[in-house]
């Protein structure tokens, strides 16, 4: 069965590890191409956009994609809507991994923010250190705010136009652990966290820091998509097992 994997995430990286190999299945993955060096793909990848939902379709029909896997961040939500759109119109099989976004717990400070503009007003007046984790292309929106003073992580450094005055670039590629993530909340002496509610586990240690140092977490909300509930990499794959089965 011919696949095409929507990827960029870990979900993605899990599922070629699950899929390399298996004669069953003929898998290209796809990566938007922001990252100047990705990591290792395990499948055969493709990097680009491909030119709007009528792009997708051509390249669905060209390589005759039996299979649509939108394993693509919980944040790309364009993607996400050009994938339904397109299999709409070639009756390609869709399946879209959902991750359940992060809730609070008890001991949790969060504000809840719509986008990264209302992120940075939840910041306020009053400077402050704040350890952000929305990833490079995001960030311009903190020069509204150039009191504060910044941690900025990201994989890769964001342009330096986007950056306001005090900050400090910080590249690390997930997933991250509870531990490292107290140390360097700490050492920066952070006050309050901003990051989009992207959900999992790779990234989700950050938040057990916060909570246990008692620092304020301003949470970006995900973009509107359709309800669905929760599906992880092993239901995606019970899926593939069945498709085939049925074509076969
Ligand atoms: P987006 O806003 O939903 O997509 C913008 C455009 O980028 C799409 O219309 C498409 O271009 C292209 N694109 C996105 N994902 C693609 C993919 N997997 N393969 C080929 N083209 C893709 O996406 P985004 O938020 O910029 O995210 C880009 C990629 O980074 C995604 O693959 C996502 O999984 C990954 N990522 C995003 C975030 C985040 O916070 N947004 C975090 C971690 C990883 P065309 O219309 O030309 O096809």
């Amino acid at each position: 069965m011919k696949i095409l994997i929507l990827g960029g995430t870990s979900e993605a990286r899990r599922l070629a590890a699950a899929l390399v190999g298996d004669a069953r299945y003929d898998a290209t993955i796809s990566l938007a191409g922001r990252t100047r060096e990705p990591a290792a793909q395990l499948l055969p990848t493709r990097v680009g956009g491909f030119g709007g939902v009528d792009g997708l379709i051509a390249y669905l029909r060209a390589e005759k994609i039996e299979a649509l896997i939108d394993a693509t961040h919980p944040f790309a939500a364009r993607m996400s809507a050009n994938s339904r759109a397109a299999v709409a119109i070639t009756g390609t099989r869709l399946l879209a991994l959902r991750r359940p976004p992060w809730t609070e717990r008890p001991g949790d400070r969060w504000t809840h923010v719509p986008d990264m503009n209302a992120a940075v007003a939840a910041l306020g007046t009053v400077p402050q250190a704040v350890f952000v984790t929305i990833g490079r292309q995001d960030v311009a929106p903190l020069q509204a705010a150039p009191w504060h003073r910044y941690v900025l992580r990201s994989v890769e450094p964001p342009d330096p136009g986007d950056l306001p005055p005090d900050v400090e670039i910080v590249t690390a590629r997930g997933p991250f652990e509870r531990d490292d993530e107290l140390r360097l909340m700490r050492n920066s002496g952070i006050e309050t966290l901003v990051t989009k509610n992207a959900g999992g586990e790779a990234t989700a240690a950050k938040l057990d820091a916060a909570r246990e140092l008692g620092i304020a977490v301003v949470m970006i909300a995900r973009p509107a998509e359709p309800d669905s509930p929760p599906i992880g990499v092993e239901t995606a794959l019970s899926w593939l097992h069945a498709a085939t089965e049925r074509g076969a």
